[in-house]
């Protein structure tokens, strides 16, 4: 069976500039082709944040024994009150997994102010090196886009059953554990947090292989278009390597958490 990649971007031209919109990414059979290429059409013209002037679609043909395996991290959700306590909760995560409190620090101010130049919202993921707050992203704009991934449909349907109890298996959920799988499956990576720029949704996650996924119930005010992911790695990391992994290397989320969850 022949597979594919999918992948959508969407943007605004504002003042000279192209700010992101929206994206998406799956790996499909042939036969889904059509129906996955409609619906990224539509989550484009429909999103949220705004109408686009301008719709990337690219669908490329993915060679199976190039496919890592994935293994989905365990989700948990931290509840906070707050977003001053999803800040610190964060933070407290980030340092447990091997961060500095330096970059765990300036990795939450980045995303409250906008991590792109201008205070905009980037289209992929900063760099950061996780001991000292040093963005190592090629380019500020941009980002890393975490590319050519999705879950195998049989494990994304039986953790959708696992968790259904929780109200929780949904597109945006499955979608970011697929990415924080990826992520921190990368020998370089430490953790990654995230929250999101839909002005509507204010839960946020910080991932690691040491805690999974932990969704922090408030990272940002409801009504904020400001969002975004920062990785940290290791000092030393061969940046272009572990690009190139994450934007090109095809990856299935093929394997369910062989624990519920990690005691944090
Ligand atoms: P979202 O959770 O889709 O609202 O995305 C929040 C932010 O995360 C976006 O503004 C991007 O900066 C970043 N982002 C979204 N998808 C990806 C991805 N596949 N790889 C890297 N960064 C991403």
């Amino acid at each position: 069976m022949s597979l594919f990649s999918v992948r959508m971007r969407s943007s605004r031209e504002e003042q000279g500039t192209p700010v992101h919109i929206s994206g998406a990414e799956r790996i499909v059979a042939e036969t889904d082709l059509e129906r996955v290429a409609a619906t990224f059409v539509q989550r484009a013209m429909q999103h949220k944040n705004g109408t686009p002037d301008f719709v990337n679609l690219s669908i490329e043909r993915v060679c199976p024994e190039e496919i890592m395996s994935l293994e989905a991290l365990p989700i948990q959700t931290c509840d906070v009150e707050d977003v001053e306590e999803g800040h610190r909760a964060a933070h407290h995560l980030l340092c447990e997994a091997g961060v500095s409190s330096e970059s765990a620090n300036f990795a939450i101010a980045l995303l409250k102010a906008g991590p792109a130049p201008g205070g905009r919202v980037m289209r992929g993921a900063v760099l950061l090196d996780a001991e000292q707050p040093i963005r190592m992203e090629p380019d500020p704009h941009r980002g890393v886009r975490v590319s050519k991934l999705d879950w195998e449909p049989s494990v994304l349907e039986s953790w959708c059953n696992g968790i259904g109890h929780l109200g929780i298996a949904r597109p945006r959920v499955w979608e970011a554990i697929a990415i924080a799988s990826k992520v921190t499956a990368q020998p370089e990576v430490i953790a990654e947090l995230c929250w999101s720029d839909d002005q509507s949704y204010i839960t946020g996650y910080v991932a690691s292989q040491q805690f999974g996924y932990v969704r922090v119930t408030h990272l940002k005010p409801l009504g904020s278009l400001i969002g975004g992911r920062v990785f940290f790695i290791r000092a030393g990391t061969d940046i272009q390597s572990l690009i190139s992994r994450l934007e090109k290397q095809p990856a299935l989320v093929d394997r369910l958490p062989t624990r519920p969850y990690i005691e944090l």
